[in-house]
């Protein structure tokens, strides 16, 4: 079962990449942090989720999964249950990453039934929204994440323990982030929508912003209106990088 939330959260995904010697990396990262004043999440491949969540325990550093089927058992060759994430040791799952989407097919509807899952199971889901450039260059952007989140949330979805991370598919990996305006425009427009669908205990759901955050942006990044804390892939595979993200946000 899932500690309570952090409302501040920097949260590593290591996509496909790391294998068992990478697990240096994340005791490297809690050595670092021994009382940390935020969330600190890694969330491995499906593999080191066990290995890694034996490494950190007794540190305040939580682990996650990438996906998870929305059904909680039965002939899904390949796919992971909820519950099985916790039992490795999660408490978080992200959920609708663009590259699941693009990857995999992953509708909103999908996205939405997996959160089910991940909340029925006690897991902190981080749902993840985001325009392509072509929707952002058609003045589409605001309309498409309304869409995402509507489409992605179920009606029965626990506020205290949802998270949310808006990351433009254009600024995944790509080394481009969007201006400070333009994060600040989308994430208080997410507010706007959460706490109009779910009412004001929307206020407290942490809104990550995810796309190309290093540690010489990311301070600036979580001064911005709504910015609760990060979605970091390729900067979080390091200790070295991760930790300056990290640092950032306790300092915001
Ligand atoms: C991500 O994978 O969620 C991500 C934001 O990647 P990167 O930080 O490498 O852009």
């Amino acid at each position: 079962m899932a500690d309570s939330k952090a409302r501040k959260l920097a949260a590593g995904n290591w996509k496909m990449n790391g294998v068992k010697a990478s697990l240096s990396e994340a005791t490297t990262l809690a050595e670092m942090f021994p009382t940390p004043t935020v969330g600190i999440l890694l969330c491995p491949p499906a593999t080191l989720i066990a290995p890694m969540a034996a490494a950190l325990s007794g540190s305040k550093i939580r682990v996650g999964g990438q996906d998870c089927h929305a059904k909680p058992s039965g002939a899904h060759t390949g796919d992971i249950s909820a519950a099985a994430l916790v039992d490795a040791g999660a408490d978080y799952v992200i959920l609708g990453h663009s590259e699941r989407r693009a990857d995999h097919g992953e509708t909103d509807h999908m996205v939405a039934e997996k959160t089910l899952a991940a909340f029925m199971a006690g897991l902190s889901p981080i749902v993840c929204v985001g325009e392509t450039l072509e929707q952002r260059e058609a003045g589409e952007t605001l309309d498409v994440i309304r869409h995402q989140l509507a489409g992605s949330l179920p009606n029965a979805s626990d506020l205290d323990t949802l998270v949310i991370a808006y990351e433009p598919v254009w600024a995944i990996g790509t080394g481009k982030v969007p201006t400070l305006e333009q994060i600040a425009e989308v994430h208080d427009d997410m507010r706007t929508t959460l706490i109009a669908r779910f009412g004001d205990g929307a206020t407290s759901i942490p809104l990550l912003y995810g796309g190309s955050v290093k540690p010489s942006n990311a301070a600036e990044i979580f001064a911005t209106s709504n910015v609760d804390g990060a979605l970091v892939g390729g900067a979080s595979l390091k200790a070295a990088d991760f930790s300056g993200i990290v640092t950032a946000l306790q300092n915001a």
